[in-house]
């Protein structure tokens, strides 16, 4: 276990377990360098202890270099909870898991995440302040999806802006594969802004429900990523970008919410030789953190303050792209690189010494 937390130079790895609730938790505490370690609560029905261990080391350092390119002043963490959400979440579980989090003195703030809710923040919020999307009658942002699309759209306009000279999507056409929370919102600012969207979900409901609601076409969620277009978006789950689907894209740039959307750190390079423009993940839906971290802020949430923030992806986006032309590397290692040096230079700050 050591030489794998020393691999991810991990700060801290807390098992957690309540017998009479059933709960059994890892909290992930990557770095705390930048702030606290910010990062959801992931409910999962793992298919091993060995499965839940990496999932959660490895979610934990991305959120690191999320919010550190993000400009956050926060570091990054990650919790699992073993277990089906469906038939194992109680009250009792949430509100032991969340003595764990009180207990790490707010080196840890938890958020949703997959199989977890609002309705889970508020639990939690019981019995430690370490908690953050709670709902808006508890001060709180709520769920962050919304924000989260709304990052993602600024980033396409950055990526437009990059190949075109223009960042106003109208008449684009931009495939959305997964319709879920966050690719709904995305369509709706799509659509507002006059693009051309097909929407590809394995769910035939979600599909149904964007249909209802906004003109867009649809694609069987298999062929999504053959389809000729501008932007293809990637909503749903990770490891899409692949060394079968790279080569079959006919878009120019992917932009899209899904975290981990390469397969392995090589397919960044095959996305740079294809000429394809791509916008990390972790610098393109930041919005989420974004709009979380104006919770923690000494003057508590403010919608309007939140979303200005997030407006800044375009910038961030811009400031990649540029260091990837400048350096010679792929955007999503330029990315880690400016969040590494934000992570030095900040350290090195905090070594300049004050005396009362
Ligand atoms: P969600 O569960 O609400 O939606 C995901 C959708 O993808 C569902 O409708 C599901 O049916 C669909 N889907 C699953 N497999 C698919 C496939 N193979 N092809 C097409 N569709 C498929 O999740 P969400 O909150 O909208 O998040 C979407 C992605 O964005 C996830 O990867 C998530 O980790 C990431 N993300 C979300 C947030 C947020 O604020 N919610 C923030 C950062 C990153």
């Amino acid at each position: 276990m050591f030489d794998r937390i020393e691999a991810g130079d991990h700060e801290q790895v807390v098992f957690c377990q309540d017998r009479s609730t059933g709960l059994r938790a890892v909290i992930a505490v990557h770095s705390t360098v930048l702030g606290p370690a910010l990062g959801g609560t992931r409910f999962y029905p793992y298919a091993s202890e060995e499965a839940a261990v990496t999932d959660v080391l490895r979610l934990s350092e991305g959120m690191t270099y999320k919010s550190a390119v993000a400009g956050l002043d926060l570091g990054g963490g990650k919790a699992v909870i073993l277990g089906d959400p469906s038939t194992d979440k109680s009250e009792g579980l949430m509100r032991a898991y969340a003595r764990f989090v009180d207990a790490l003195g707010g080196r840890y703030v938890t958020a949703e995440d997959v199989g977890t809710t609002q309705a889970d923040m508020d639990l939690i919020r019981r019995e430690t302040t370490h908690v953050t999307g709670v709902s808006r009658a508890l001060g709180g942002s709520g769920d962050p999806s919304a924000a989260t699309a709304y990052g993602v759209f600024w980033a396409m306009r950055a990526v437009l802006f990059l190949s075109s000279g223009t960042s106003s999507l109208a008449g684009q056409h931009v495939v959305v594969s997964g319709v879920g929370k966050v690719g709904t919102n995305l369509v709706r600012h799509l659509v507002e802004e006059r693009a051309h969207v097909t929407v590809a979900d394995v769910d035939p409901a979600a599909v149904d429900r964007v249909r209802h609601d906004f003109d867009v076409a649809t694609v069987r969620a298999a062929e999504a990523h053959h389809v000729q277009c501008d932007i293809f978006s990637p909503c749903a789950l990770g490891a899409v970008l692949d060394r079968s689907t790279i080569p079959a894209l006919r878009c120019w740039a992917v932009v899209g919410a899904a975290n981990n959307q390469l397969a392995d750190p090589g397919c960044a390079d095959l996305l740079a030789e294809a000429g394809l423009l791509y916008a990390p993940d972790f610098v393109v839906n930041a919005g989420g953190v974004i709009n979380i971290a104006e919770e923690l802020g000494p003057k508590g949430y403010h919608r309007e303050r939140a979303y200005a923030a997030v407006r800044r992806i375009y910038d961030t986006t811009l400031a990649v792209f540029d260091a990837a032309k400048q350096e010679g590397v792929p955007t999503a290692e330029a990315a880690q690189r400016i969040a590494r040096r934000r992570m030095d230079t900040v350290a090195h700050v905090h070594q300049l010494r004050t005396f009362t």
